[in-house]
């Protein structure tokens, strides 16, 4: 109530808040626009207080007033999450990290930074150094570390590295109890991977350190394959060798790219690869690319268009789903993974039973040491029984389909808790204060 919010405002003197209602809008969205589900199920859902802090003693005194009080206390770094992941259900307060900015230092290959960093920032700061950051999603020139780490999977880097949660990748984060005295701690290892990819709702991250790569010299091509099939083929071959650096490798089946953007570089009718390999290994994707019948449309150093839109960056991952939405209204989207050592197999299958209606956007990595790929499949929608089906047929065939159409975890990912990550809301969230109403299980056992 008032009364409280008032005294809470009281408490917080001198950090930097704002109550008006358009700050409280702004700051309550993502990008959860991208599903027509969600924006009904998150309309109207908002803060009633927003903070800035500056520095980690700042959040503490957010997170000791919030637990004293009793208020609900949800995580943003940037906002640019796709499931309402940083919208507050049950009002409450939304703590902006950004202020949380520096990066603390880079030494042989290990970044360790706050949590509001930017990834293009951290990138560019290790780049100084000889190195730079393993995996970054697209969003990468707004995305803070740990809004990637908490609402985030992979993205450019994934296929050499997997994904951000893959152990290694993250060597630790030190993160703040959700309590009238806020403890910090460092976890190191499995223990920080609980507070992977869990929306925030089970610890406040205040720092993070990232393991990096050595800096390359990258190229980024655009290729163009007249049949779908050789595409697929070329990908799985480049993905695989040993002797080329990869960054990114990305297919978009035709019609895709005539709906993305790219219709004035790929002809009508056409696959369309983006690649981002090492610069000495271009003879060794040219080798492939002719094997495989495929044609080069364009070629740039990645150092000069990196942090612009300019970079190829912008035709991977979510980013293509972002132009084909903005052009098209009539279309949905999935997220789905290809098990290793059949995906070429799944895909064919996928592409020769749906045709058109599952147009295929798929993004190569690396998953249990092999080379498979994920879907980024874009659907002409008709029916949501239609859309079901579409899932269901996939998950029939052994494609696992995560829903991007629900702002539950479980629901997004496994289906089933992550046990390590309930352990971890019990363990630095006891009250259930952080991101109320994102952990189906929790909300579950309070009830019970
Ligand atoms: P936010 O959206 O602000 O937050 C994400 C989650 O983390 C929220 O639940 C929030 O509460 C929590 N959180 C934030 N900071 C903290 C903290 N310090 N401590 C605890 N919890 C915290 N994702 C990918 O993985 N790969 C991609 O390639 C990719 N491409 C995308 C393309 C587009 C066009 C869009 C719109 C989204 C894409 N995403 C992608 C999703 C998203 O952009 C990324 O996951 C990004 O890393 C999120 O960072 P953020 O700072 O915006 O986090």
């Amino acid at each position: 109530d008032n009364d409280t919010l008032k005294q809470l405002c009281d408490d917080l003197d001198g950090i930097e808040l704002s109550m008006e209602d358009r700050a409280l809008q702004r700051y309550s969205k993502d990008f959860a626009w991208f599903s027509p589900v969600l924006v009904e199920q998150l309309r109207g859902k908002q803060a009633e207080l927003v903070v800035k802090p500056a520095s980690e003693e700042e959040v503490k005194r957010v997170a000791a007033a919030c637990s004293r009080h009793g208020i609900p206390l949800t995580l943003r770094g940037s906002g640019t999450g796709n499931y309402g992941q940083s919208t507050p259900l049950k009002g409450g307060v939304l703590m902006d990290m950004s202020g949380l900015n520096e990066i603390l230092w880079i030494e042989n290959g290990v970044a360790r930074v706050q949590a509001g960093a930017r990834l293009v920032d951290i990138d560019k700061a290790a780049r100084e150094k000889g190195w730079e950051l393993r995996l970054m999603p697209s969003t990468y020139r707004l995305a803070t570390a740990g809004g990637f780490y908490c609402g985030g999977f992979g993205g450019v880097g994934s296929i050499t590295y997997g994904s951000i949660g893959d152990p290694g990748n993250v060597l630790g984060v030190r993160a703040l109890s959700m309590a009238e005295q806020p403890q910090a701690i460092e976890l190191r290892g499995a223990e920080a991977r609980d507070l992977y990819h869990a929306y925030g709702v089970n610890g406040l991250i205040t720092e993070l350190e990232f393991a990096l790569a050595p800096a390359l010299d990258w190229q980024e091509v655009m290729l163009s394959f007249p049949a779908f099939m050789p595409a697929v083929n070329f990908c799985q071959a480049l993905g695989s060798t040993c002797g080329t650096m990869k960054k990114l490798l990305t297919l978009l089946a035709d019609p895709l790219p005539q709906m993305c953007g790219l219709e004035e570089k790929i002809p009508a009718g056409h696959t369309a690869v983006v690649a981002i390999v090492n610069r000495s290994g271009l003879d060794a994707l040219h080798e492939l690319r002719e094997k495989f019948g495929g044609e080069m449309v364009e070629e740039q150093s990645h150092a000069e268009v990196f942090g612009t839109t300019k970079s190829m960056i912008e035709h991977s991952w979510n980013h293509t789903t972002l132009h084909i939405f903005r052009k098209h209204k009539d279309i949905t989207y999935l997220q789905s993974g290809f098990r290793p050592w059949e995906n070429v197999e799944k895909v064919e299958r996928m592409h020769e039973h749906f045709g058109e209606e599952v147009m295929l956007h798929l993004e190569f990595l690396r998953a249990d040491g092999a080379v498979t790929c994920s879907g980024l499949q874009v659907i002409r929608y008709s029916t949501e029984e239609r859309l079901n089906e579409i899932i269901q047929f996939h998950r029939d065939n052994g494609v696992f389909v995560s829903n991007p159409h629900t702002y539950i975890l479980e629901d997004g990912g496994k289906l089933t808790v992550d046990p390590g990550q309930l352990a971890m809301k019990r363990r630095l969230d006891p009250k259930g204060l952080l991101n109320p109403g994102k952990m189906r299980t929790w909300d579950e056992e309070a009830a019970a």
